[in-house]
């Protein structure tokens, strides 16, 4: 094709309204080209031939595959590894510039920098944006511009510095016709792909107003559905922040202030890299003697533990995708403190099993239960399961729907005794941390 043509690469920001990069390849005036990449770096290194992930990714692309036959043009989606992808657009299109998002994750910056050289190679501009946070990186600092590593501070910061620019939508709606007009070309199937549809309905994408009005009454019952599920649609972009913010400002502080922890943990990833690269945020505890039992391990992920909440959160992610915030605190502190083993081993299962799986969040998330994140729970407080049970899930209803066998004798014995377990972890913690005073 002779006519230069602008790309819009879709990643983690699968929509087509109120997407800055998108907004902004239409203002190259171009032809804009829509491409969706299937990573086969990523899929190949998945475990599990049907993971909802996929499924989710594959049906949000269709989706955006129908908006755009109806205005005449095709997504443009291939499987592969990016580099490859883009070689051969270089070779089928005159791309005079790639628009994209920021993804802040540790893989995508090592694609996007070797995307941008293959561009430069090209003579060709890479241009990214940030869409998926109100605040990026150093945006919201502390006075002497270092970053922020507690979250309150951070918060009221982050609230200070909110402009209602910083929320208003991109309005790409009447833009669409700037899209190159191409025959519908196919997406490729899962089966080609070696996945096959996953069995998990997703949640809806649509933000219930009742609901967050109530968020605070119910957010930490798990029994509830009290929380907006909205993690999936964050994670993939299929929602944009900048509504669920502009809403959660007229309704609710509370769900406003969830939405800033995804920002802080956003911006602890991007200022601190090194938990990227597994590295405890506090090096001290690197230096805790895990026990790392398999067989407890096992236990754990299959939700046989013989306590019911825990076992109740880990069968309600592995049937679902989803598990309860309340419950994910719980579940990480009983693998990291209880059972002394590796709070790495937990992200990872996490990372296979969540639907909502989000690198940053979920560190941040388990670095926080087993002490060793930036603003995370004192390596004291290990949380008891049976109280933790009592106070949130006093009825015994979420246990109930999850461990139906829970209040009889079929049921396991717990693998540990919690009140030995905790002196237990108190020592071992204080032999690593007591190094480091
Ligand atoms: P809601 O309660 O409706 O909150 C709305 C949105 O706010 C969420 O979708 C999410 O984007 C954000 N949010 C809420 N709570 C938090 C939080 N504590 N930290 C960061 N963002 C938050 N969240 C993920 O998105 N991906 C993960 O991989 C992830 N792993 C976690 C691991 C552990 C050990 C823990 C303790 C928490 C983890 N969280 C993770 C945070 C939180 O549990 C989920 O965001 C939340 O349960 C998702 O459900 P929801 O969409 O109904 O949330």
């Amino acid at each position: 094709m002779t006519q230069a043509v602008s790309i819009f690469w879709f990643r983690r920001d699968l929509r087509l309204n109120d997407n800055r990069g998108l907004y902004q390849a239409f203002q190259s005036g171009r032809p804009v080209i829509p491409i969706f990449i299937f990573d086969s770096d990523i899929l190949d290194n998945l475990e599990d031939n049907n993971d909802a992930r996929v499924s989710f990714i594959h049906e949000a692309v269709n989706n955006i595959q129908r908006q755009l036959l109806a205005v005449g043009s095709t997504i443009d989606c291939r499987y592969g590894r990016p580099l490859d992808v883009f070689k051969a657009l270089f070779k089928e299109y005159q791309v005079a510039e790639i628009f994209c998002n920021h993804d802040y994750e540790p893989y995508a910056q090592e694609r996007d920098e070797e995307v941008m050289l293959l561009a430069r190679q090209h003579g060709a501009v890479f241009n990214s944006f940030k869409d998926q946070v109100i605040f990026e990186k150093l945006e919201v600092a502390k006075d002497d511009g270092k970053p922020y590593t507690v979250f309150t501070p951070y918060s009221r910061k982050w609230k200070s510095k909110l402009a209602s620019s910083d929320y208003e939508a991109y309005k790409t709606e009447k833009l669409l016709h700037q899209f190159l007009k191409q025959p519908a070309r196919p997406i490729p199937s899962l089966k080609s792909m070696g996945f096959i549809p996953s069995a998990l309905s997703f949640p809806s994408s649509d933000l219930d107003d009742e609901l967050v009005r109530k968020y605070q009454q119910y957010r930490d019952l798990p029994a509830q559905s009290g929380t907006s599920r909205l993690g999936v649609h964050l994670r993939f972009g299929t929602v944009s922040i900048r509504e669920l913010i502009r809403r959660s400002l007229l309704l609710s502080e509370v769900f406003l202030n969830e939405l800033i922890w995804r920002e802080f943990y956003q911006q602890i990833l991007a200022n601190f890299p090194q938990i990227g690269r597994g590295k405890s945020f506090k090096p001290a505890y690197d230096a805790i003697e895990w026990r790392n039992n398999e067989s407890e391990f096992a236990a754990w992920c299959n939700g046989e533990t013989g306590f019911p909440i825990i076992d109740a959160g880990i069968r309600e992610l592995n049937h679902t995708g989803f598990m309860h915030n309340r419950v994910r605190m719980i579940v990480a502190s009983f693998l990291s403190k209880d059972l002394l083993i590796d709070w790495r081993w937990g992200e990872a299962y996490f990372a296979r099993k969540l639907l909502d799986y989000d690198f940053a969040s979920n560190n941040g998330g388990w670095q926080w239960a087993a002490g060793s994140g930036c603003d995370a729970a004192p390596y004291f407080r290990v949380f008891n399961p049976q109280l933790q049970t009592l106070k949130f899930d006093k009825k015994f209803e979420y246990i109930r729907k999850w461990v139906p066998e829970f209040d009889q004798l079929t049921y396991v014995r717990p693998i540990v005794d919690h009140d030995f377990a905790r002196k237990r972890c108190l020592q071992v913690y204080a032999k690593a941390l007591d190094q480091f005073r």
